[in-house]
């Protein structure tokens, strides 16, 4: 499971991670944010309404969900348990309030923290990256204060400075976990 606050290059380093091993197989999450310019429905996120993420809550089809800078993210159960029981190796990226939830109820889980080299390295990726209006981009910089507070309760902290050097960390502790699994 992957975390760590938005513009950080979690999403980056998972493609990127993916192309090196591609067995891992990524859970799509789900959103009541409105697609960004691209992004397509099932691929990059099951786009749901406000009602059809609570019926979900409700009917405890989430493994873990959380509001996040005014919308509904959660990971669907139905992406992620037919996979480990079938011994696939799932990556989940999710901000912390989930990541914490996933930490309690998958504690087997690796957990790996992405941080920045430092805060104001948030700000230029985030409008780097050109996807936010400069109020999202806003209320994402405030979350993240918090979230960066939480990097050591997660068992790796990665930090993205050079993004070869990051996804070489991001590699061993994925190989890592993945040959103990054969064992
Ligand atoms: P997240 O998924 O954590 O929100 P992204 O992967 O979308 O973050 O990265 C945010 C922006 O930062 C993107 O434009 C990406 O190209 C850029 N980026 C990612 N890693 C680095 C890095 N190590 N150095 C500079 N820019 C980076
Ligand atoms: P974005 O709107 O930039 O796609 O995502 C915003 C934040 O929500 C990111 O930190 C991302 O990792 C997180 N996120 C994406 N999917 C999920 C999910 O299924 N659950 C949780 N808790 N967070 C998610």
């Amino acid at each position: 499971m992957i975390t760590g606050p938005s513009g950080v290059g979690k999403g980056s380093l998972i493609s990127l991670l993916r192309h090196r091993i591609p067995e891992l197989e990524l859970s799509t999450s789900a959103t009541t944010r409105s697609p960004r310019t691209g992004e397509q429905q099932g691929v990059d996120y099951h786009f749901l309404d406000q009602d059809e993420f609570l019926e979900k809550v409700a009917a405890g089809e989430f493994l873990e969900h959380a509001a996040y800078s005014g919308n509904h993210y959660g990971t669907l159960r139905s992406e992620v348990e037919g996979r480990v029981a079938a011994g696939h190796p799932v990556v989940l990226e999710i901000e912390v309030q989930g990541a914490r939830q996933v930490a309690e109820s998958m504690p087997e889980a690796t957990q790996i923290f992405i941080a920045p080299p430092e805060l104001a390295a948030l700000k230029q990726r985030l409008e780097g990256r050109g996807t936010d209006s400069p109020e999202a981009i806003g209320r994402r910089l405030e979350v993240a204060e918090e979230e960066l507070a939480a990097r050591d309760e997660f068992h790796h902290v990665v930090v993205n400075d050079e993004l070869e050097a990051a996804l070489d960390e991001l590699e061993a502790i994925v190989r890592g976990k993945l040959s103990q699994s054969d064992q």
